[in-house]
């Protein structure tokens, strides 16, 4: 397993690289521009190329991306349709140039509207944004905490995208563990998990899961809200957590946390240390 965390990539993209080796992470994600604001940022030829050199000279070994939290790709607004694919477009483009190996995203709420309907609007969208996709950089789906009308929540939702996209070969997945809490999948129990994952395998397929989000949950079993919290402090805890991890067909991906840490501003070298512990190693 290789481990990392979200970090900031404030004042030029390589300082995400900065960061995380100064938190003593192999893996990594970040946001190719700000994710509450729909306009992309310019990153220079330079500030890229100083993203990977400083990537190699850290032996960071797994880059992902995240896309904007604005996207909606099931909305029914043509407009915010519309800017939630060249969001996507512009996160693919950076992920890219940058060689990262995954732009991770949240595939967006139907609003009300229902499922099949959104699906109406999602898969058009995954169709004309896997063309930016190659054998190196995949767009990964996110499972979601399941509130408020976000697709994503169950293995069914997540199997009828790839079901109507036939299976595309670079749609992959990263499994969120809070999102799966709280949409009602106990990943503290063993039984459970194994199931879950199986289930995955069955309707999927595991050569498709190629990250993992580490958070523990503020918010409880089933209740789909999505409250991230510091590993060990949260509902899942460490031993549920330590379950999680321990799951046979996770043991090769990139684990990433994306939660409050300490001080609300982020996981901290402190925490990269505890994910490993709760690894076993
Ligand atoms: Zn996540
Ligand atoms: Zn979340």
């Amino acid at each position: 397993m290789l481990f990392g965390a979200h970090v900031s990539s404030a004042g030029g993209i390589w300082q995400a690289i900065d960061r995380a080796e100064a938190m003593g992470c192999d893996a990594v994600q970040v946001f190719t521009q700000s994710p509450r604001m729909w306009r992309p940022t310019d990153h220079t030829p330079e500030a890229v190329a100083r993203f990977r050199e400083r990537r190699e000279e850290a032996e960071i070994k797994s880059v992902v991306c995240h896309a904007l939290y604005l996207v909606n790709l099931a909305s029914p607004d043509p407009e915010i349709y519309g800017k939630s694919i060249a969001a996507m477009r512009a996160s693919l483009e950076v992920a890219d140039t940058i060689g990262a190996e995954g732009v991770i995203f949240h595939v967006g709420s139907h609003l009300g509207a229902g499922f099949e309907a959104g699906l109406e609007h999602v898969v058009p969208a995954l169709r004309e944004l896997l063309e930016l996709t190659t054998d190196d950089l995949w767009l990964l789906m996110e499972n979601s905490a399941g509130a408020g009308g976000t697709i994503g929540r169950s293995t069914d939702e997540l199997a009828a995208i790839h079901d109507a996209l036939d299976h595309h070969p670079r749609l992959g997945l990263c499994l969120d563990s809070c999102h799966l809490y709280v949409s009602g999948v106990d990943v503290a129990d063993k039984v459970i998990l194994d199931a879950a994952v199986a289930e995955i395998d069955d309707r999927i397929g595991l050569d498709r899961l190629r990250c993992l989000h580490v958070n523990d949950s503020k918010a409880p079993l089933g209740s789909n809200l999505d409250r991230h919290e510091t590993t060990g402090a949260g509902l899942i805890g460490d031993e549920g957590l330590r379950t999680f991890l321990a799951q046979p067909a996770f043991q090769e991906l990139p684990a990433i946390l994306e939660t409050p840490g300490p001080d609300g501003h982020g996981p901290d070298v402190a925490e990269v240390a505890h994910l490993r512990t709760l690894f076993g190693r």
